[in-house]
């Protein structure tokens, strides 16, 4: 078994440079992703969930070895994002350089459903922040457990809150593009399509010196107009294979069973830290993290 884990951490250094295969038929019915969920369960599932959270029932799962963290190992450069040394400053820079993003390719515009990973992998994606009640604890959780996750930001939120986007990038997160208003974009023209990824990658360009790679559709209804525009702009499609709903609140051993249950290696899991109350979510978090870790899974952030 230990040799099994040390192989595992070995194998995630090229699962870090892997590409990723878009696998069809998970189609995103999330709906409100983020703002309209039902607050009818937020008491209940809120308040049986703390006793059992607590941080000390979770330490032995750790790994023990620092360098067993997922942290470095998915810290490798991406190819996507590696865009030749245009580093020249934008117009309203305000201190870091900022690189151009390179369009990606058609082929590569489909969404991606699940990582091409045959071992015991996830992708952790955090949705709809950054918000300020939410975002530093589940940045926490992540330090704790070692784990590297991919924060789809909106972008009016991540106007508000500079401090949590480098925060996030600092501490070794992939920032990714959920656009500026988390609006619906099945009902939008193609110019507000791309207003609404632009500005948002802009802005994350300005914050952390690098031009977003990945974009995610508001609830993941996706468009062609929108596939194409992200493309354009540099970014490919993720979309998501274990969704518990955590939007919607149902109460955190629900959301704990529902992503425990659908887990599979490659899995891409979607959270959210943003849009609402997100107690429920953290306490999740708390819940399944250790769970997967003791299962011999390990955590990564797809690379750009
Ligand atoms: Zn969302």
């Amino acid at each position: 078994m230990l040799s099994d884990r040390h192989t595992s951490r070995r194998l995630l250094l090229v699962a870090a440079g892997m590409s990723l295969l878009g696998v069809a038929g998970c189609q995103g019915s999330q709906g409100a992703d983020g703002g309209s969920a039902t607050p009818g369960a937020e008491a209940a599932g809120a308040a049986s969930d703390g006793p059992a959270a607590a941080p000390a029932s979770a330490a032995p799962s750790v790994p023990s070895a620092p360098s067993a963290s997922s942290v470095p190992q998915s810290a490798a450069p991406s190819p996507v994002s590696s865009a030749p040394a245009s580093s020249a400053p934008g117009p309203a820079a305000s201190g870091s350089p900022v690189a151009a993003p390179r369009p990606v390719a058609a082929a590569e515009s489909k969404p991606v459903y699940e990582l091409d990973a045959e071992r015991r992998v996830v992708a952790l994606t955090i949705d709809d922040g950054p918000d300020p009640r939410h975002t530093p604890t589940v940045l926490a959780l992540l330090e704790q457990y070692r784990i590297r996750a991919t924060f789809f930001l909106i972008g009016e939120n991540a106007a508000v809150h500079p401090d949590l986007v480098r925060e996030i990038a600092a501490r070794g997160h992939h920032i990714a593009n959920h656009t500026w208003t988390h609006p619906d974009l099945r009902n939008l023209s193609d110019a507000r399509i791309r207003d609404e990824l632009e500005r948002t990658s802009d802005l994350l360009n300005k914050a952390t010196g690098k031009p977003p790679t990945w974009f995610r559709a508001p609830g993941g209804d996706w468009s062609t107009a929108s596939l194409k525009i992200a493309a354009d702009l540099g970014m490919r499609n993720m979309a998501w294979s274990v969704d518990p709903r955590d939007w919607a609140r149902p109460g955190t051993a629900v959301i704990t069973d529902r992503i425990l249950k659908d887990v599979r290696p490659g899995a891409i899991v979607l959270n959210h830290d943003g849009g609402g109350d997100r107690s429920q979510t953290v306490a999740a978090l708390k819940k399944y993290l250790p769970v997967l870790i003791d299962s011999g899974y390990y955590f990564t952030a797809p690379p750009g």
